[in-house]
């Protein structure tokens, strides 16, 4: 049976750790809130570690979902700490929406020890890790990825390998810009329309019969925004983090983003008002202050 530990029991990480509770598997999970872990614990069974060193113990694989790559890699030292425990030919797993550069770094120091990393952001939301539908983004070696595959697939169905080191984390944050960039213009063209006149769920009845639609549209600004539910699957926080990963890449790459930084420094604008609770659809609460209209 192979033995995984699972680090990170947020929003997403619980449900993806849950498919990880049925055979052939075998599962350990640690958490920084002990709580969560415990009652994790009482639900499925699993064994509940102390430490992150005592879960790396006699585990093949270890996932890990924290909200930034820093928080990963401020897991690895210390007498607690992951490499305490890691054996050599253990495979970490970092389900996290990473930024590249520390993803590097990281695989550099877990191969200093005779481990394996691959980075491995997921997309699909929470309902996608409820079901095991997520699509998971790969970044490492090509036998790491194949090594991977019965794991990830526990969660996952579209399964992509995209690359070295830090290349899942890159496409993982683009992918949430654009997202970032739906939302604030869709957003922006709705608050315009209301007040010119046109109520939301009209607009949205024809941009979504036409070239205007996305996901956003399609189904967030009517299940969430119109119905004023905002429910909190998603922290702005993290979202915020995300484009501001992908507003990096495109700099690194020397890439011309003006649309991207931009976006960026609206989401760091929206964070900073509502907090690290809000959920990832009330930036446009800031759109509706700033033009004195409501989306609904
Ligand atoms: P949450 O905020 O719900 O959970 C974050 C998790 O990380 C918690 O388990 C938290 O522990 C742990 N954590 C944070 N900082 C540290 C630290 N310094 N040391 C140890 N543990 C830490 O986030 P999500 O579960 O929503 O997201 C996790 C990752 O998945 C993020 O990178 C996010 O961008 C990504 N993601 C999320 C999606 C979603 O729909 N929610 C969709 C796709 C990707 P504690 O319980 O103690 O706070």
């Amino acid at each position: 049976m192979p033995t995984i530990s699972f680090l990170g029991l947020g929003a997403i990480g619980t449900p993806m750790a849950r498919h990880l509770t049925q055979p052939p598997f075998e599962l350990t999970v640690w958490n920084r809130t002990r709580e969560k872990a415990l009652a994790f614990g009482r639900d499925t069974g699993a064994r509940v570690a102390d430490t992150p060193a005592d879960a790396a113990r006699g585990a093949a694989f270890i996932v890990t979902c924290l909200s930034t790559s820093a928080d990963v890699e401020s897991l690895l030292d210390g007498k607690d700490g992951l490499l305490a425990g890691i054996a050599r030919g253990t495979t970490v797993i970092d389900c996290t929406s990473g930024d590249p550069a520390t993803s590097r770094r990281i695989a550099a120091t877990l191969a200093a020890h005779g481990a394996d990393f691959m980075d491995a952001p997921v997309s699909g939301g929470t309902s996608g890790a409820e079901k095991g539908t997520l699509t998971v983004m790969c970044g490492g070696d090509a036998t790491v990825f194949e090594r991977i595959r019965p794991v990830i697939g526990a969660f996952g169905t579209k399964l992509v390998h995209c690359g070295a080191v830090g290349t899942g984390d890159a496409l993982k944050s683009v992918n949430n810009a654009l997202l970032a960039v739906h939302v604030w213009s869709t957003g922006e063209g709705l608050a315009a329309l209301a007040k010119a006149g046109v109520r939301p769920a009209v607009a949205l009845d024809v941009i979504n019969a036409s070239s205007g639609r996305s996901n956003t549209s399609e189904h967030l600004f009517p299940e969430r925004v119109l119905t004023r539910a905002f429910p909190r699957t998603f922290r702005l926080a993290l979202l915020d983090k995300d484009i501001g990963i992908a507003a990096g890449v495109a700099r690194e790459q020397r890439v011309a983003s003006p649309l991207l930084q931009l976006t960026a420094e609206l989401f760091r604008a929206a964070h900073q008002d509502l907090g690290e609770e809000a959920d990832h659809l009330e930036a446009i609460r800031l759109i509706e202050r700033r033009s004195g209209v409501e989306i609904a």
